[in-house]
């Protein structure tokens, strides 16, 4: 059972009048719940030759490997969502912020927006929803376990297009789509 959250009383989900969508509707004060995909905003933080991952001390995916990433906040920028998940989960400050991948993933209604960054003097340390930090060279990722299809095929895109541009700014944008069965539609 579901709760209206202006007046409390019990919702029904229903499509209203002129929408084409269900929605939780209260009808003791007419208040429409509204629920929208959340952007998904993070960094795959670049080190020399190695990228930064966390291992994740929060479900979903508890103790799989992951990029800095989270929900973003009102009242921040994506890049700035994306900078302070970098400070949360690994205690390290992203630089030099590119747009680098958008996947939409309409089946669990979210979106995924992650900039290529820099670590800034090559520190960082353990946030508190990860239980450890580290740096990988291509040979070290530990592709089994990793937490996301996003975030698998971030780190794919990253080595491909390295090999290709030394220079971060010049990488141009994925935009991809994330199926259930993780099938991958580019634009
Ligand atoms: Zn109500």
């Amino acid at each position: 059972m579901a709760y209206c959250l202006q007046c409390g009383h019990a919702a029904e989900r229903k499509i209203p009048e002129g929408d084409h969508n269900l929605r939780l509707v209260c009808p003791n004060c007419d208040y429409i719940h509204y629920e929208n995909p959340k952007v998904i905003c993070g960094a795959l933080v670049v080190h020399e030759d190695k990228v930064l991952l966390c291992r994740r001390a929060i479900e979903p995916r508890y103790g799989y490997w992951t990029l800095p990433a989270g929900f973003m906040e009102i009242g921040e920028t994506v890049a700035e969502g994306a900078a302070r998940e970098t400070i949360e989960e690994a205690a390290a400050t992203a630089v030099e912020p590119h747009l680098y991948c958008i996947y939409d993933i309409p089946d669990i209604g979210q979106i995924y927006m992650l900039y290529l960054t820099t670590l800034q003097e090559g520190k960082y340390g353990v946030g508190p929803e990860s239980l450890e930090c580290a740096l990988f060279t291509e040979a070290e990722i530990p592709w089994d376990d990793l937490a996301f299809e996003a975030v698998r095929r971030t780190l794919r895109h990253y080595f491909a297009d390295r090999q290709q541009h030394s220079d971060h700014s010049t990488f141009a944008i994925h935009q991809e789509y994330i199926g259930k069965d993780k099938s991958i539609k580019r634009y």
